[in-house]
């Protein structure tokens, strides 16, 4: 399929798992990707793999902390420099942060993770939005945090739960242009990011967390990050031309 021929697609996060495997799919479809991350070794290694699977041409990476309002800027005029005004934004870059009650939380990490996920998907949309095409599409990362919450988890679920405010703001800003915002919220998915969290966990709970999560989700179990990937496509296609402010659950029903 081809339906993305032509198509500027901006990724935060894209080296990530998530973000390299929606960026896979793009690809797939015919369109120019930019992978932005502030790991510049994992970076490299996802341009590396995307060109070693054919696809160099259409590959642009920048280097960048998000919560950075100049490295935003850069980084979004490095992209359109390659590939001319973007079709697609996706705010995808994120910290999960501790796992501790809040009076014990740290105030630094608090702080890290509201930058990284609220302040750099603010700045993605005050200096990208005029960046991108009319009709375009926008999609942030929040989660099933956003829409939920679980003891031990406050800078990160409040973090997406800000996220959605942001997106919905956002939605009605940029209607006139055609341009849709909208949230997508992924349930526990197998990769290094929810291991990390899961490993912590179990730590916290006594006993295995990622069976633990498995009994919280109606489907009863992770997610891969290729299924979240395939929501992202579509709330980038034309597929869901008439979705603006909306959150996209991708959980297995754990928010149910
Ligand atoms: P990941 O750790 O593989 O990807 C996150 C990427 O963000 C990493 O490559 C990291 O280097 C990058 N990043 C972190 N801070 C950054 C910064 N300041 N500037 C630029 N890049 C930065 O994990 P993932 O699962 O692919 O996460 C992607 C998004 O999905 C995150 O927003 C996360 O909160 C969200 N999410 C993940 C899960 C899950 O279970 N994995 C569930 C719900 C939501």
């Amino acid at each position: 399929m081809s339906d993305f021929e032509g198509q500027h697609c901006v990724l935060t996060g894209g080296a990530g798992s998530i973000g390299l495997a929606a960026a896979r799919q793009l690809l797939a479809r015919g369109a120019s990707v930019h992978l932005v991350d502030r790991d510049p070794a994992l970076l490299e290694a996802a341009r590396q793999a995307l060109a070693a699977e054919g696809h160099g041409e259409r590959v642009g990476t920048s280097a960048a902390d998000v919560s950075d309002s100049r490295q935003t800027q850069d980084y979004l005029a490095q992209a359109v420099a390659r590939a001319g005004a973007i079709d697609f934004l996706f705010c995808n870059a994120g910290l999960n942060g501790e796992i501790v009650p809040i009076t014990a939380y740290p105030e630094d990490v608090f702080d890290t993770v509201m930058a990284v996920n609220v302040r750099g998907t603010f700045l993605a949309l005050k200096h990208g939005l005029p960046l991108l095409r009319d009709g375009g599409s926008v999609l942030i990362t929040s989660s099933v945090m956003g829409v939920t919450a679980d003891p031990g988890v406050s800078a990160y679920a409040t973090s997406k739960h800000a996220l959605i405010g942001l997106m919905r703001v956002a939605a009605k800003e940029v209607a006139p242009r055609g341009i849709r915002v909208n949230a997508i919220a992924p349930g526990p998915t197998t990769n290094g990011f929810q291991n990390d969290i899961e490993r912590r966990l179990s730590d916290v709970v006594g006993r295995d967390a990622t069976q633990m999560l498995n009994e919280a989700i109606p489907l009863h179990r992770h997610a891969q990050p290729e299924e979240i990937a395939r929501m992202v496509v579509f709330l980038a296609s034309a597929g869901s031309s008439f979705s603006t402010g909306g959150v996209f659950m991708a959980d297995g029903g754990m928010h149910i």
